[in-house]
């Protein structure tokens, strides 16, 4: 007899992300579920994701989804952080330029990192906050990865998303971006990758005591 899968829902519509994190839970006991499945449901629901840190914000989403649609919710939030700009961009990472385009916050952290051009002055990393949420419960926890590297001189690649055309991730050896792979590629190694791997554990446990 097969088993019943629990059903998760993942708070993301962002269908690169989607893929990476289907791909984690793909040999799990879990079944995924993605925000864009139930959009219907819930038309009018507003998510103000107006706190400080990754981890504030990415409970915002897992409480306000969680609740409106009585699921197991894991939520997100993420960016990039560069030391020399001490930690700019952070949560203001999709919306640093005024345009809040991929290539327009692009130019705008390369402007400010100009009098910042040796190797050892452009580490920077990306950091993932995944909050767990169980509405029937209220059980609440948070859980984070870091990927660290080193900002580009000039962006390079056209895959993946965001700050990727600049992030020069440590384990390529600063040699490529990550925009010069798929996100799929990468899941093994970057933030988001180990926080969700973080997540899937703590369900397990989670499921274990209920
Ligand atoms: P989100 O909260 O995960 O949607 O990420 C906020 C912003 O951080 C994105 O719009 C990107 O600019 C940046 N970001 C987060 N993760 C990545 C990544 O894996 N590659 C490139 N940029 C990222």
């Amino acid at each position: 007899m097969t088993k019943l899968k629990k059903e998760i829902l993942v708070a993301t519509e962002n269908k690169g992300k989607a893929r990476e994190i289907a791909d984690i839970f793909s040999d799990s006991d879990f079944n995924i579920r993605f925000l864009s499945e139930f959009r219907d449901q819930i038309p009018d629901l507003e998510i103000v994701e107006n706190a400080k840190s990754f981890e504030g914000n990415a409970l915002i989403k897992a409480i306000v989804i969680g609740e409106a649609l009585n699921m197991i919710t894991l939520a997100d939030d993420s960016g990039i952080c560069i030391d020399a700009l001490n930690g700019a961009p952070g949560v203001y990472s999709a919306r640093y330029s005024k345009e809040k385009t991929d290539e327009a916050n692009n130019q705008k952290v390369l402007a400010e990192m100009k009098d910042f051009l040796d190797d050892e002055k452009r580490s920077c990393h990306y950091h993932c906050s995944v909050a767990i949420f169980d509405p029937k419960t209220k059980f609440v926890e948070t859980v984070e990865g870091k990927w660290h590297g080193r900002l580009a001189l000039e962006p390079r690649g056209t895959k993946s998303f965001g700050y990727a055309p600049l992030f020069l991730p440590v384990e390529l050896n600063y040699q490529k971006t990550n925009a010069e792979f798929d996100a799929s590629e990468l899941i093994r190694i970057n933030h988001r990758g180990k926080a969700f791997k973080k997540a899937l554990l703590i369900l397990e446990k989670y499921f274990q005591q209920l």
